[in-house]
């Protein structure tokens, strides 16, 4: 989703190099991604309610957020650099829990995010987070 404080989300997190559609190690190498931008969650929002349905987003953490973190690595543990995972998984690099910063970068975006979607419940995840990163971290 388009975040308007964080416009690298989108122009750095929301592509990757390549995909591994399944599992095995074949990589499909073409450039692949794309986001919508908030007047098009608009739209869904709208098409979902004209048919008595609600849209309930998912803004994952502090797990599989690596895609984030390539676009501002200040908000990992180590500090990246990262690069847009290719595969589905677990990556070991997740929001960094000890850093102010993190938590106001989070609040910004779940500010934009609850002005898009009228929904009561905002899932916001919280599984896969291995927590490897934050027992090494100062
Ligand atoms: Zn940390």
């Amino acid at each position: 989703i388009e975040i308007k404080k964080y416009p690298r989300l989108t122009e750095v997190g929301a592509w990757r190099s390549g995909t591994n559609f399944q599992s095995g190690n074949n990589i499909d190498p073409n450039p692949h991604g794309g986001f919508y931008t908030q007047e098009e969650i608009k739209d869904v929002v709208a098409y979902a309610k004209d048919r008595y349905v609600t849209v309930v987003p998912e803004v994952e953490l502090p797990g599989h957020s690596l895609a984030a973190l390539a676009a501002y690595p200040e908000l990992s543990c180590t500090g990246g650099p990262f690069k847009i995972p290719e595969r589905w998984g677990i990556q070991e690099d997740i929001y960094c829990a000890g850093k102010e910063e993190v938590f106001v970068f989070l609040e910004n975006v779940l500010a934009e995010v609850v002005e898009l979607f009228p929904s009561e419940t905002i899932h916001i995840g919280g599984d896969e987070a291995p927590k490897k990163r934050w027992s090494a971290c100062p």
